[in-house]
């Protein structure tokens, strides 16, 4: 699979707006500010495929790219912005769990952490929900550039005990570009390349 054949297809602020439901889809969700448009960015080799929007409160849209012939990859919209009403959180959290609900074409996940902050409260929230969906979950503990060498063993050893059972947990950094071929082998492994 080619993962530089990637294309904007459209974003959507509702679920009338998602590309039809056929196909197979990996999501990337994450913590706001923990790095996922950096490792969107590093994985797929574009600069700004993910365009960062870092005013809080603006609308947050589900992006959809397609790679490859039938495979999509989706950027959903990073939680956790502290300054954000309460109205806007609630439409974000029913975009966000209308997508999990009804999207048949979701394989898998790919959850990046800040690994210096590790898992969160809302990242528990978020795996609570999707958990018992049974779909695969790849958790990226990203700014690892930042973590000295005993800190990147305890920081994916933690991972491992509290989510080994559920998910594939690799170190990554999104700006130094470090862990990127495990993460793509990740990506065409979930999308159901041999
Ligand atoms: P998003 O809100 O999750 O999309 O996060 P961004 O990709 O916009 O990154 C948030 C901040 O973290 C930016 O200042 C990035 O430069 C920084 N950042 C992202 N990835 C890394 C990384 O791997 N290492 C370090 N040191 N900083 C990173």
């Amino acid at each position: 699979m080619n993962l530089e054949n990637i294309n904007f297809i459209k974003s959507a602020n509702q679920v009338s707006q998602f590309p039809e439901d056929s196909g197979r889809e990996i999501a990337f969700v994450g913590r706001s500010n923990a790095g996922k448009s950096t490792a969107l960015n590093a994985i797929f080799r574009r600069k700004n495929i993910a365009k960062t929007s870092k005013t809080p409160g603006r609308t947050q849209l589900v992006n959809f790219f397609s790679v490859d012939d039938d495979c999509r990859v989706v950027d959903l919209p990073g939680y956790g912005f502290a300054a954000v009403s309460k109205e806007k959180r609630k439409q974000w959290d029913k975009l966000i769990s209308d997508y999990f609900r009804t999207r048949d074409a979701l394989k898998g996940v790919f959850l990046i952490i800040d690994s210096r902050r590790m898992i969160t409260k809302l990242d528990h929230l978020f795996l609570d929900f999707y958990l018992p969906l049974g779909k695969s979950l790849h958790v990226i503990l990203n700014k690892a550039d930042k973590l000295k060498k005993f800190e990147k063993i305890e920081a994916q050893r933690n991972t491992e005990t509290s989510l080994g059972n559920f998910a594939t947990i690799q170190l990554f950094s999104g700006t130094k570009k470090q862990g990127v071929r495990v993460a793509k082998q990740r990506l065409g492994e979930i999308f159901g390349y041999k």
